[in-house]
């Protein structure tokens, strides 16, 4: 960690014998709030198309695992009568269930299918661009180092795509334990979420054992999460404190937490919402860094902002390092509702228009 480089007061100039009572200025206490911050176009699809399928289909509509990994979100879809489950298995037979956008692997379509449930899949089309390179690749009878967190939901859908062929590697350490078949078709891929510094340092550790290893297509680590870590770089190093909006099992939200610490702020929390806040944490802090995950909704950063305001860090500062305007049609299957319904709807005022003239 490095030390504040901004937030230290500035030393007052000596005017003379009689300055030495002088107190010093007090350095005005600020918020940078980094942008981007929170939704991505991934996670906004997600939402809407599990609200969309409320509205549409009426409640109960099942959703296997967290739509996203956000308390608040989850909790909200829940009161409007979403009802997640861990696995297609508890949802009853016929029933609608919504995958979630961290993906899910082939063996799951097939379970539903074999149920007979009705499925909306809200995999986030980023997700999908590495289950198509992860098919594609074992075609090509590769082996696939798969960088990611093991347990994490996206990596458990992707490694479903091609089990045979794919190696999860968990972190540079890992890297000095993966065996190959052949060295000269070797190919890396990731979870989208990951700290690209340290998703890079496992990359050259696997270089160093196959210099052949092949590089993804594409970055895999998606745009948003690459935007919201070059943001929190940013204000990191002007931060005494940064404070990161997130839930615990958001990957992308842990390691904002982590990249602002690498990057000079000298203290970082994650919290789901400015309850969790702690105004111990603001003792000799000037500067509060104030950033949030993907799949976080704004109104909870406002929260925040109101918590420091009424704690005197009321002048807050945006720092904007990208603009982001990307945005995702909804899941197939729910247009083909939605475009059905309307269908229907406009024969239906017709009909009632020809009787009414007739
Ligand atoms: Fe898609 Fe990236 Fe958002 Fe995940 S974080 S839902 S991959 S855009």
């Amino acid at each position: 960690m490095t030390t504040d480089e901004t937030s230290a007061p500035a030393t007052p100039t000596a005017g003379g014998p009689g300055d030495a009572a002088t107190p010093a200025p007090t350095p005005s206490k600020r918020v940078l709030l980094a942008a981007p911050r929170g939704y991505c176009a991934g996670v906004d699809r997600a939402v809407v198309a599990v609200e969309k399928a409320l509205e549409h289909h009426g409640p109960p509509v099942y959703v296997r695992k967290q739509i996203v990994h956000n308390k608040h979100v989850v909790e909200t879809l829940e009161r409007r009568g979403a009802i997640f489950v861990d696995d297609t298995d508890e949802v009853p037979e016929g029933e609608l269930v919504i995958f979630s956008a961290h993906g899910v692997a082939p063996d799951v379509h097939e379970r539903a299918a074999e149920r007979g449930l009705r499925t909306i899949d809200a995999t986030c089309p980023l997700v999908t661009k590495v289950h198509k390179e992860a098919v594609r690749f074992a075609a090509d009878d590769h082996d696939i180092l798969l960088i990611g967190h093991a347990g994490h939901e996206e990596v458990e859908g992707t490694a479903g795509e091609a089990p045979e062929h794919i190696q999860l590697v968990d972190g540079p350490d890992q890297a000095d334990h993966v065996a190959v078949r052949d060295p000269a078709k070797v190919v890396w891929l990731s979870q989208t979420t990951l700290s690209v510094d340290e998703t890079m340092a496992t990359v050259a550790r696997l270089r160093t054992r196959f210099p052949l290893l092949q590089d993804p297509p594409s970055d895999d680590i998606c745009y948003a999460t690459q935007n919201r870590q070059v943001a929190v770089k940013k204000i990191a190093p002007q931060s005494d404190l940064v404070v990161v909006v997130g839930s615990s099992n958001s990957s992308n939200s842990v390691r904002l937490v982590e990249v602002a610490l690498e990057h000079g702020a000298r203290r970082a929390h994650r919290v789901d919402n400015a309850g969790e806040l702690d105004a111990a944490w603001l003792d000799g802090v000037t500067t509060v860094g104030l950033t949030s995950g993907a799949s976080v909704p704004e109104i909870l950063v406002r929260e925040v902002l109101i918590w420091l305001a009424e704690r005197g860090y009321g002048d807050v500062e945006e720092v904007v390092t990208a603009e982001e305007d990307l945005l995702f049609s909804l899941p197939k299957e729910l247009r083909r509702d939605l475009k059905a319904a309307r269908t229907a709807r406009t024969a239906r005022e017709e009909q009632e228009a020809a009787a009414t003239t007739a």
